[in-house]
């Protein structure tokens, strides 16, 4: 059963060949299997699961329930899940019980998708190998000595593993894109404010966006949807309609017009992924893509801009965990700032600590032009980059990572090899962009990542691109040995 994608379960369960309490139950017993090796899950809420299950089952048997209805999924832990721990990953939050859900899992509860738990995660979703988590490392399913990426590596795990049909996930420089490529499952990251950001917790606000893992792009396509949409409790989303994701599966894609980015096959691109990928540009032109050759190239700039505006973000954003509201509280604190001091001393790990001074230092009198401003217009040059490539094409194709996947502890010790791990997922991020990565082939077992980037409010272009390349290739379809 675990095998079968969202577009199948959603069929059985409106057939009623399954009911969404057995479905439920097969996950749980395969969570309860394998999670115990994998460590992809913070928090199993199997009774609140079963109890959705039964509820979602009562609206089937009346006849008018939504396509999702009953399908349970899991949501990485940065979202607020009201009665339930929301530890975003970090000792700080380790006590944190939301009082209210973030829009998107009201948006899924609505629909009447079932929440299996919450998916472990970088603490604060950053990191790029699952290690800074509170909760200790997910291991990646392919190879168990190597990390699922990050900073979703949990829902990554989760889905390839199959102890999940799909999982919620976040990328604020490619969370979703680069776990989905180390782990061999479809991630999208939507255009920056098609889904609401209120009650996900803040990492850099000008680049969070939620998105989507599962098995294929039709499965994203499906569930994009209900996820997607204005809400006026966050200024940030898009008072844009909805569109179908599903309207353009099952077009042809010839006449569509892709770019390659030159920048994306240079030094540091490990050459299996290079062969996966060019393999993967043939079989789109098989398919009646043509493609060109682009430039993007400001992509240089990427990384550095980033690394002082999410930090700087960061260092805002996290200003709230003072001990004072919510989350750890030291002990006996002697005065105020005793408490401010040794409770985020105790409470945020090595990698947050290190985002949040180098933030600090970047938006300080004196430094905040040198920084903090140059880096905003090496993000508005990166941008036009796209703005640019995309009078020519209708998507950009290339590799979503530089490398497969990792042992751990590999990157540890160098915060800057860890960085550029993103370095071809960060520009989409910074340009506000949407981006996806699906599997495109194996490199010694590890799995390959494909990247699709579309221009603003394209997922459903990018979506049937890649479903498309799924009806022709099996990529998506290969599951790791041991949780097959
Ligand atoms: N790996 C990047 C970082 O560490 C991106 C994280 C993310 O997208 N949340 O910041």
């Amino acid at each position: 059963m675990h095998n079968y994608t969202v577009a199948q379960l959603v069929k059985q369960l409106q057939n009623k060949d399954v009911s969404s309490r057995e479905l439920t139950q097969h996950y749980l017993d395969r969570i309860d299997a394998h999670d115990q090796e994998l460590n992809s899950f913070i928090t199993v809420t199997a009774e609140q699961a079963l109890a959705s299950a039964d509820a979602a089952d009562k609206r089937i048997a009346q006849g008018d329930a939504p396509a999702l209805c009953g399908l349970p999924i899991a949501h990485k832990d940065i979202f607020c899940t009201e009665g339930v721990l929301t530890s975003c990953g970090s000792k700080m939050l380790d006590n944190f019980i939301a009082p209210y859900n973030a829009t998107l899992v009201d948006n899924y509860e609505q629909v009447g998708i079932v929440s299996l738990g919450k998916t472990n995660m970088d603490e604060f979703a950053m990191g790029s190998s699952n290690e800074s988590s509170f909760y200790g490392p997910v291991k990646n399913p392919w190879v168990t000595d190597c990390v699922p990426g990050g900073s979703s590596g949990g829902s990554a795990a989760a889905v390839a593993a199959r102890l999940a049909p799909a999982a919620t996930a976040t990328d604020t420089g490619g969370s979703i894109r680069q776990p989905a490529a180390l782990c061999g499952v479809s991630g999208l990251k939507p255009t920056y404010g098609r889904v609401s950001r209120y009650g996900m917790i803040a990492f850099a606000s000008s680049l969070d966006q939620a998105g989507l893992m599962a098995q294929s792009a039709e499965d994203i396509a499906l569930l994009l949807g209900p996820m997607a949409g204005h809400d006026p409790k966050d200024s940030t989303s898009v008072n844009e309609p909805v569109d179908d994701y599903t309207r353009l599966l099952n077009q042809p894609l010839s006449g569509l017009r892709i770019g390659i980015p030159e920048e994306y096959f240079g030094e540091g691109l490990n050459s299996g992924i290079e062969t996966c990928v060019r393999d993967a540009i043939k079989q789109l032109e098989a398919l009646g893509a043509t493609t060109k050759a682009i430039r993007l190239p400001h992509t240089q700039l990427s990384v550095p801009a980033y690394y002082v505006i999410a930090p700087a973000e960061c260092s805002a954003n996290l200003s709230r965990f003072d001990g004072v509201r919510y989350g750890h509280r030291c002990e006996d604190p002697k005065d105020l700032d005793d408490l401010y001091c040794r409770t985020r001393s105790e409470g945020f790990g090595d990698e947050v600590k290190r985002r949040i001074m180098v933030g600090a230092y970047a938006l300080s009198a004196g430094y905040y032009d040198a920084y903090y401003a140059k880096a905003q217009k090496a993000r508005r040059l990166i941008q036009q980059d796209f703005v640019t490539a995309f009078q020519d094409v209708d998507l950009i194709v290339g590799p979503t990572t530089p490398s497969p996947t990792f042992e751990f502890g590999s990157k540890g010790k160098d915060p800057v090899a860890m960085y550029l791990e993103d370095i071809y997922t960060i520009a989409t991020s910074l340009a506000g962009l949407p981006g996806m990565s699906i599997p495109c082939g194996l490199v010694d077992n590890k799995p390959v990542g494909l990247q699709i980037i579309g221009n603003y409010f394209n997922e459903a272009k990018m979506l049937g691109a890649a479903h498309q390349f799924q009806l022709a290739t099996d990529f998506h379809t290969l599951a790791p040995a041991n949780f097959a």
